[in-house]
């Protein structure tokens, strides 16, 4: 935690102007203090951003806070990293058993959610891809610096897919012993739902957590507005904010970016992106270079993000259409370099830009 970052932001709101029009917290008809504490800090191999709004909170309290939101976070890493030796990801993926796996419910949940987003996704979405994601150098492990061999690609093909993993009560079980999994795509997501939950347990009820772009937002900021997120517009490299597409605003919702943009390599002369699509066994070669997606809990953002990276735009425009839970826009570069951006019917809403 970066203490030394962390600001308090007092604003003195007359109650009775501040209450009727947002419901905040504390409303009486006195004047009240209306605070905002924000902190920050790094995990999963990225950085987070925490903001409450409302009622004071003492120096005590917030580094009781920002403590408890670290154990938290650690206790994920120790979880789900695959980045971590000894983590409970990391030793199973080198258990080598067919037989049924213990693993803690941390974990299953998680892998749950993944097993459901590669069957809605038509194995678009995969966790058994962390082989591919590895040969690339976009996991644990360094990287090749040339394309795969077809029969390295059928390899990976034979260790991929929904039906490669067995989920019972408190086990899992591999189809093959050489199965590992790769939880990154949708952990960062599922982090933001679990920190912004522990604050609302907490009594919080105006907070934007953030961990590594993926965001819930709950209730209102400082000034007792939506909540505002810039998406960024998809340059190679670009720094994170330093060029938007859009400004959104949301309250009782989260939003989850994917994208070709910053988090790839060049191999051979080309540039390849992280996101992976396991039905081939190499990275997406489509002209899709972000998607955002704006849904009711972070994990289920993150993952549809992912898995229309990997689908491309017609396929992924139409499957985010069809559910009425969503909404999302999708932004393609062109081969003059400029971008085109699509969205579905609902996403303008939330545009305030
Ligand atoms: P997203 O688009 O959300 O996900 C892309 C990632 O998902 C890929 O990088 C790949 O891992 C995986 N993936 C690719 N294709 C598919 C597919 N078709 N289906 C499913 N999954 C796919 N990075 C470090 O460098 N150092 C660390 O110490 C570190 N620790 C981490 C700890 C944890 C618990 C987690 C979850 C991640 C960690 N990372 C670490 C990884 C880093 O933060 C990743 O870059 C990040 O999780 C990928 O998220 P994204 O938003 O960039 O991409």
């Amino acid at each position: 935690m970066n203490k030394e970052n962390s600001l308090i932001v007092r604003v003195i709101f007359v109650a009775v102007i501040a209450c009727l029009p947002l419901s905040l917290e504390n409303c009486s008809t006195e004047s009240i203090e209306f605070e905002q504490f924000a902190f920050n800090g790094s995990t999963m191999g990225t950085t987070y951003h925490i903001i409450i709004a409302g009622r004071p909170i003492d120096a005590q309290e917030r580094s009781a806070i920002a403590t408890s939101v670290d154990s938290v976070l650690l206790d994920f890493n120790r979880i789900l990293s695959t980045y971590e030796d000894q983590s409970e990801i990391s030793l199973f993926n080198r258990n080598k058993s067919i037989h049924p796996i213990p693993v803690s419910q941390k974990l299953l949940r998680v892998v749950r959610a993944g097993q459901d987003f590669c069957e809605a996704s038509n194995g678009a979405f995969d966790i058994t891809v962390m082989p591919i994601v590895n040969f690339f150098g976009f996991g644990f492990e360094p990287g090749e610096n040339r394309f795969p061999t077809v029969d390295e690609i059928d390899s990976w093909l034979q260790l991929t897919g929904c039906d490669k993993l067995e989920i019972g009560d408190s086990v899992l079980t591999k189809s093959d012993p050489r199965i590992t999994i790769d939880l990154s795509a949708i952990a960062k997501g599922d982090g933001s739902d679990y920190i912004a939950d522990f604050l609302l347990e907490m009594g919080h009820k105006n907070i934007f957590v953030e961990i590594g772009g993926e965001v819930v937002t709950h209730g209102h900021n400082k000034e007792g507005e939506l909540w505002k997120i810039g998406i960024d517009r998809p340059t190679i490299g670009g720094a994170p904010g330093a060029d938007l597409q859009h400004v959104i605003q949301l309250t009782d919702k989260a939003i989850a970016s994917s994208g070709d943009y910053r988090n790839y390599r060049e191999v051979e002369g080309k540039r390849i992106s992280h996101s992976i699509d396991p039905r081939t066994g190499s990275p997406i070669a489509h002209n899709l270079a972000s998607v955002s997606v704006i849904a009711n809990t972070c994990l289920l953002a993150d993952g549809l993000s992912t898995s229309v990276m990997v689908m491309g735009l017609e396929e992924g425009l139409e499957w985010l259409e069809d559910r009425d839970d969503v909404e999302g826009l999708l932004i393609t570069r062109e081969a003059d370099g400029s971008f085109k951006e699509y969205m579905t019917s609902g996403f303008k809403t939330y545009i305030y830009d």
